[in-house]
């Protein structure tokens, strides 16, 4: 059991200030949020480092620095209801319904989802709707959103996710195979205008079918 996880938090967030996180609002949502609650216990005493780690299903809960580095650019934006890809464990999810108001989220395997749920419950954020679906397909009965945040990396930028963004909405996105690239993605009108950012390394954004 970790019992004072705020101290580690913050040298956390120390941490991602020497990387280049300049967003305080960021910084101090990841300072106050319990991530050892978002892992198998037995991985615990990691949580506060910088580093992926898995959690069960072939998935990882993202790198503290690709977190803050993905919501930072959100974030340069005004978003007041966002989509999320790849639920996962829902520690994204709930560094992002401590800052947006209206947070949706889509993930391919039920029984991530289902932990991740009961997680923001015992957290009290209320403000997020989760999804058992295919992010492939987005959420089109809640669209527009004015930020879609992709946490796996897609082979191709996915046409309904284009479709499902506000104008003036942005869209921070992992693509490719081998080779990864942070893409952000904003759309004015019909017109997009695409931003590659650098190489990254995510879990692949899952074609089809749903497990
Ligand atoms: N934000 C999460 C990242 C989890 S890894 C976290 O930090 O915990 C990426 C997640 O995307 C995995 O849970 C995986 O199951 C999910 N995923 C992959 N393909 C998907 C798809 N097509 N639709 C929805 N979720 C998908």
């Amino acid at each position: 059991m970790i019992q004072n996880f705020q101290g580690m938090a913050r040298r956390l967030g120390q941490l991602l200030r020497k990387e280049g996180i300049t967003n305080e609002r960021v910084l101090a949502v990841i300072e106050s949020l319990p991530r050892h609650l978002f892992m198998p216990e037995s991985l615990a005493h990691k949580a506060y480092e910088n580093t992926a780690l898995p959690i069960g299903n072939g998935q990882t809960i993202s790198q503290p620095l690709m977190v803050a580095t993905m919501t930072q650019l959100l974030m340069q934006h005004d978003c007041s209801k966002v989509l999320e890809i790849g639920t996962g464990s829902g520690y994204q999810t709930a560094v992002l319904a401590r800052l947006i108001p209206e947070v949706y989220s889509v993930e391919r395997i039920a029984e991530l989802q289902y932990q991740a749920k009961r997680r923001l419950k015992q957290l009290d954020l209320h403000n997020v709707k989760m999804r058992h679906g295919d992010g492939w397909q987005g959420w089109a009965s809640r669209a527009p959103f004015d930020g879609i945040i992709v946490t796996a990396a897609a082979r191709e930028i996915p046409e309904q996710l284009l479709q499902q963004l506000s104008d003036g909405g942005v869209m921070i996105i992992p693509v490719g195979e081998q080779r990864q690239q942070l893409y952000v993605v904003r759309r004015f009108g019909d017109h997009f205008e695409q931003k590659q950012l650098g190489d990254v390394r995510f879990v692949p954004l899952v074609p089809g079918a749903l497990a």
